[in-house]
């Protein structure tokens, strides 16, 4: 039976229990343990969807959120597979421009980001039908214009973003009510975290995303979410992952 997600309106429980049943774990749900994530995760546990869990360690993560993928492990009772950039290309890049290049240039920073997470991710996406993400479309303007189904071209993957039209206060309704184990680096006014050296904490009115690559101007994005991406009416009771209009 194919189940169409094409009215974009589906409750995201609903949506995620219908990719577990159709494309098992030929669908990944990538986590970088965000506060989105954590609620994505819970919902995969408490509905003991079949679908991988994956997560990338960029080598530059801060303490804390090891401990919450620690958490997530033994107290969730919840399997995350680690994925890693490739050691050669983390040593060219290091003995070539330093170990914290990202400081210097935009280049410099888009490159790390390249070696560290979008390569990775390229390894996570190959040969997957489905591709889950915790993305709101309030975090950047390029979510904004994201839809809760849409193909992307370049992984030729469906991406589906269950909680795009969620707000924060949702999330945090959520995380609270279900004791959801989450980041404590939250607790200490930052409101999106990444690497340890590109991330810091922010004033309580400023942007979701300002407290990452504080020292840049322009686009929040390390390129994970900046594919070229082609919003569709999809369906996602399709093995294969075709579009279908
Ligand atoms: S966030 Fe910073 S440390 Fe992490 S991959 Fe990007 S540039 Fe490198």
């Amino acid at each position: 039976m194919e189940e169409d997600l094409a009215s974009q309106d589906i409750d995201p429980v609903e949506m995620l229990v219908r990719i577990g049943k159709h494309h098992g774990k030929s669908a990944v749900f990538t986590s970088s343990l965000g506060l989105e994530d954590m609620v994505i995760t819970d919902m995969i546990a408490r509905n003991n969807i079949d679908v991988e869990i994956a997560t990338i360690d960029t080598g530059r993560l801060p303490d804390e959120t090891y401990q919450l993928m620690e958490k997530v492990r033994l107290e969730m009772g919840v399997d995350i597979k680690v994925y890693f950039p490739e050691r050669k290309e983390v040593e060219d890049m290091i003995n070539s421009r330093g170990i914290n290049l990202f400081y210097h240039s935009i280049d410099n920073r888009h490159f790390c980001c390249n070696v560290r997470k979008v390569n990775p991710l390229k390894n996570i996406l190959r040969n997957r039908s489905v591709w889950i993400t915790g993305i709101r479309g309030e975090q950047t303007v390029a979510r904004k214009n994201s839809r809760k189904v849409e193909f992307v071209r370049d992984h030729n993957v469906l991406k589906v973003n269950p909680l795009l039209d969620w707000t924060r206060d949702e999330i945090w309704s959520y995380v609270k009510i279900h004791r959801v184990p989450y980041n404590i680096l939250f607790d200490k006014n930052y409101k999106s975290i990444g690497c340890q050296p590109c991330t810091r904490a922010v004033g309580k009115d400023e942007d979701e995303r300002s407290g990452r690559w504080w020292w840049e101007d322009g686009i929040k994005e390390c390129g994970l979410h900046l594919t070229g991406e082609v919003s569709t009416g999809l369906n996602l009771g399709n093995k294969s992952g075709g579009i279908i209009d």
